[in-house]
């Protein structure tokens, strides 16, 4: 009995990210004073709060063009059509990772192709390169914020004349031997939704150097004729070419959100360091667990660690229940992307019933073992400290009584 009561407990939210800092809220105020809520309304001479953001994240990516829009989401399936992509067509992309990347792809009537993962929960290298010859896009998700050899990806998808799009949810902030994800595809995708790196509520960018997509991605945005008033943006006389063939699907971002995010921006890389402190502090504290498989960051990967990760691989599903069942009343809240069922934000390729698939078996080995951890910034270190403690524990314990 006295072994169960001073048993540690976690009470952390694994849901509670921080406030929007006091510069943002007043700058969101000042917006709201002026009236001037819709990204081209603004004064003479005036670059807005939509345009500035853009400015700025390009030029911490270091891409030529930025826009901002409505959703991650929103973003995945305007890069799709900006480059192209039609009815029918087929657009390569991961197996292991969320539902709005097959959506994006079923939301310009395309069919995905999935392509499966490794133990190191990156995309299958063999696997693409087996499929690269079926598809003229890869809709590459950097899945919980890994990020694959992009050398080695991007070598097998310019042998085959496959453009590479970005989804970087997970990834901003991040980057691969020492460039910022997202620089090494043709357009890359990000979410500035409340649960990814930077907080608007919803929202998202894209970026590229592609001048004539970009054009295109802007005018889709719903720019009307008024995309002089962008400033991270190609020239009018690429618009010229492309605006009588680009359909408006409204998508914008508003000035509001917008103020929200430039402060927010400006304090990412601190932000980054405090994830990565909280990330490790657990991966230490797991690390050796008989039984448990951690996933080890490889030397080029520059991550942002606001989730982590970590295998049960072979485990049955009633052995990885009871881990999950034992964390969750000790306050621990674990994902496991291998149910059956898709539940909160988890599914699986083949919950997508929409989008046909081949069963992978290689994949689902992982995917049944994946379980996963939101590293929200309110947890301190120390809270990541118990949070592994409890872990080690619950695992050792069913690992040994199997
Ligand atoms: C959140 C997320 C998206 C979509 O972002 P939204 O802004 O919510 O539309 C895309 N891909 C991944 C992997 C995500 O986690």
């Amino acid at each position: 009995m006295s072994k169960r009561t001073s048993r540690e407990i976690f009470t952390g939210n694994f849901t509670q990210q921080e406030p929007i800092p006091e510069s943002a809220i007043s700058a969101a105020v000042e917006v709201m004073q002026s009236g001037r809520l819709h990204r081209y309304n603004v004064a003479p001479g005036e670059l807005g709060e939509a345009a500035l953001l853009e400015q700025e994240f390009a030029s911490l990516t270091g891409a030529d063009y930025c826009l901002a829009v409505a959703s991650g989401g929103y973003a995945m399936g305007c890069a799709l059509r900006a480059l192209g992509v039609e009815p029918g067509d087929k657009v390569l992309t991961n197996a292991f990772t969320l539902a709005p990347v097959p959506g994006a792809i079923a939301s310009v009537g395309a069919v995905p192709v999935f392509v499966g993962v490794t133990e190191g929960l990156v995309i299958d290298l063999e696997d693409l390169e087996a499929k690269a010859g079926q598809a003229d896009v890869l809709m590459l998700s950097h899945m919980r914020g890994h990020i694959c050899d992009m050398d080695a990806l991007m070598a097998i998808c310019d042998a085959n004349d496959v453009k590479v799009i970005e989804d970087c949810a997970h990834t901003m902030g991040g980057g691969w031997k020492g460039v910022p994800s997202g620089r090494h595809g043709v357009m890359a995708c990000y979410s500035t939704q409340t649960y990814k790196h930077v907080n608007s509520g919803e929202g998202g960018f894209l970026i590229s150097n592609d001048e004539e997509a970009m054009a295109r991605a802007i005018i889709l945005s719903g720019s009307y004729m008024l995309y002089e008033r962008h400033a991270a943006a190609p020239s009018s006389e690429v618009f010229e070419r492309v605006k009588y063939h680009t359909p408006n699907v409204s998508g914008r971002m508003d000035n509001l959100r917008a103020a929200i995010l430039r402060p927010q921006l400006q304090a990412l890389p601190q932000q980054v360091v405090a994830w990565n402190e909280r990330h490790d502090a657990v991966l230490n504290g797991v690390r050796g667990t008989p039984g448990l498989h951690v996933v080890e960051r490889p030397d080029g990967e520059d991550y942002v660690g606001s989730s982590i990760q970590f295998l049960l691989l072979d485990w049955t599903e009633e052995n990885i229940a009871e881990v999950l069942h034992r964390c969750g009343e000790r306050g621990v809240e674990l994902k496991w992307f291998g149910g059956a069922e898709p539940v909160a934000f988890t599914s699986r390729y083949d919950s997508w019933r929409y989008a046909p698939s081949q069963p992978m078996p290689k994949t689902d080995r992982i995917l049944k073992g994946v379980l996963d951890m939101r590293i929200p910034l309110t947890f301190s270190v120390a809270d990541c400290e118990l949070l592994a403690r409890i872990i080690r524990a619950e695992v050792g314990a069913v690992y040994q009584a199997a």
